[in-house]
């Protein structure tokens, strides 16, 4: 008897320690849970943006932050169309200007979304997105913004795009910074290698603000990576149409020498261009920040 009661005792005791393991269990997890939810709440998601420009590979660009808040890009790459603009021959491959500054131009863009700047593109090309690839193929399907054929005539073709730059800059009530930028690529006696250098339009305080801070940038960047390489990028005003023409302020940037080696490499690796294409929009955010 004895012997039983003290066997029934154990049992009782292991039952509640058994039930109280199970409610001590339930609340750890849903404390654990509130706490998962509390962090999710904290963490806002991702956001996403596509852009089908960019290609299917390269179309989803995460939003990584809002340091460009506010302000609006129209970025111009050179010529295309039916106008290649400069070529260069490297071995058997010709090398394009307008193929290798819209690549650049993609690359700058996606970088100004991914820090929240709202972009227009304004050459276009339905089919080429991102490319990876050395050499880029020559296509004459580039389009205007929204969708309008490139006539060859240089006047018309340089019309067209201020038309459609300006004709967004008046439809946009936001106001705000608004810059548009410009990308070409040089050619030159072979023999010359140039640096990036810049154009702004004689008079404009912005648009000497900006070429100079997305100069300075460019210089850091080398002095960074290429340590002893120099950098004689300058910046200077020309009386150039784009520039002259468009309501945003504009700045015209040359990328290189088309004809030359050492600027063929920084044109035809895409790790080059993207380098390139982040070091301006380095330079474009600090320009931004200096104008609030
Ligand atoms: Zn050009």
């Amino acid at each position: 008897m004895i012997h039983s009661l003290s066997f029934l005792r154990t049992r009782s005791v292991i039952y509640y320690k058994f039930v109280l393991t199970i409610i001590i269990s339930i609340y750890l997890l849903s404390a654990a849970n509130l706490a998962a939810q509390e962090a999710k709440k904290s963490i806002p998601p991702a956001k996403i943006i596509t852009e089908p420009l960019f290609g299917k590979d390269s179309e989803r660009v995460e939003v990584v932050d809002q340091r460009l808040k506010g302000s609006l890009f129209y970025l111009v790459s050179g010529h295309g169309g039916p106008d290649p603009g400069a070529i260069g021959r490297l071995g058997n491959n010709i090398l394009c200007e307008d193929e290798y500054a819209y690549d650049i131009t993609l690359r700058l863009g996606r970088e100004l979304l991914r820090h929240g700047a709202r972009v227009y593109f304004i050459v276009r090309d339905p089919h080429d997105g991102i490319r990876s690839d050395l050499y880029l193929r020559s296509s004459k399907d580039e389009v205007c913004y929204p969708d309008n054929e490139i006539p060859l005539n240089q006047v018309k073709r340089l019309k067209q795009r201020v038309d459609a730059i300006n004709t967004l800059y008046r439809s946009d009530s936001r106001g705000g910074y608004r810059r548009c930028i410009e990308l070409h690529v040089d050619a030159r006696e072979t023999k010359k290698n140039i640096d990036l250098f810049f154009y702004y339009h004689e008079g404009s305080k912005n648009g000497e603000r900006l070429a100079t801070t997305m100069r300075d940038a460019i210089e850091r960047k080398y002095q960074l990576k290429q340590p002893g390489r120099g950098y004689s990028g300058d910046v200077s005003t020309r009386s150039l149409y784009m520039l002259e023409k468009t309501i945003p302020t504009a700045v015209f940037i040359e990328l290189g020498n088309i004809n030359h080696s050492r600027d063929q490499q920084r044109l035809i690796y895409e790790n080059n261009r993207q380098a390139l294409a982040n070091w301006l929009c380095e330079g474009i955010i600090e320009d931004f920040q200096k104008s609030k």
